[in-house]
């Protein structure tokens, strides 16, 4: 089912890029806003790692060494800045542990191997180390977030954990670009048709698919 929904979205948006991560090409300001767009909007994240940029604070070594409450005042515009601070300490430190982000980057360690050991990064639960594993670490990983949730359910009429999808979706596809590129293309549906309120159901391409508009949703899958 993800193989035809990801075609189709390939098609309706043939200009959709991921390259830049809305804006952010740099592997640990990945990881840092994966952290900091917890419970926020992309624009109050963007705004922090903006902050901590100005002060040298976006790489593990400064971060490191960085007074917490400091850290915390720059990362105010994304709220949650005591947790969110403590976390990014926490994820520069793992990532000095681990020789540095170029050895990350060049390591043989599986995803699932990384994962296990970014979720005992408190403050760091699924959504975000499957982030920062596809967009920071260049793993074959994948969030089963809201909208990718939302879009199943809508068109199947079946609700699905966070782990369902996720492994539904890592069942179809195995290519860091490609995983990439699915999640991107479901958020940019999502925030531009399949809207939590009101969907724009009337431009949506599976509008003859989707279960919300009591169509055959079995025609799709
Ligand atoms: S038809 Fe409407 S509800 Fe269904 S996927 Fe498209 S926008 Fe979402």
């Amino acid at each position: 089912m993800w193989r035809r929904i990801y075609e189709g979205l390939q098609a309706h948006f043939p200009a959709f890029s991921v390259d830049d991560w809305w804006g952010v090409t740099d592997s640990f300001a990945r990881m840092a806003g994966s952290i900091l767009v917890q419970n926020t909007a992309w624009t109050h994240a963007k705004r922090a790692l903006e902050e901590l940029e100005r002060a040298g604070l976006l790489e593990p070594e400064a971060l490191t060494h960085a007074a917490p409450d400091y850290v915390a005042n720059l990362i105010r515009p994304a709220g949650f800045q005591q947790a969110k601070s403590a976390a990014l300490i926490r994820l520069s430190q793992w990532v000095l542990e681990k020789g540095g982000l170029d050895a990350l980057l060049s390591g043989t360690e599986s995803a699932d191997e990384l994962r296990q050991e970014l979720l005992q990064i408190k403050g760091i639960g699924p959504e975000t180390a499957d982030t920062i594993l596809a967009y920071a670490l260049k793993r074959p990983a994948i969030s089963g977030d809201a909208y990718s949730r939302r879009l199943y359910e809508r068109l199947t009429g079946e609700s699905l954990s966070y782990e369902q999808i996720r492994r539904a979706m890592l069942n179809e596809f195995h290519q860091v670009e490609e995983l990439q590129r699915l999640h991107g293309l479901v958020v940019e549906h999502g925030k531009e048709i399949c809207q939590k309120r009101n969907p724009r159901c009337g431009i949506c391409l599976f509008a003859s698919h989707c279960n919300r508009l009591s169509c055959d949703p079995y025609s799709f899958i």
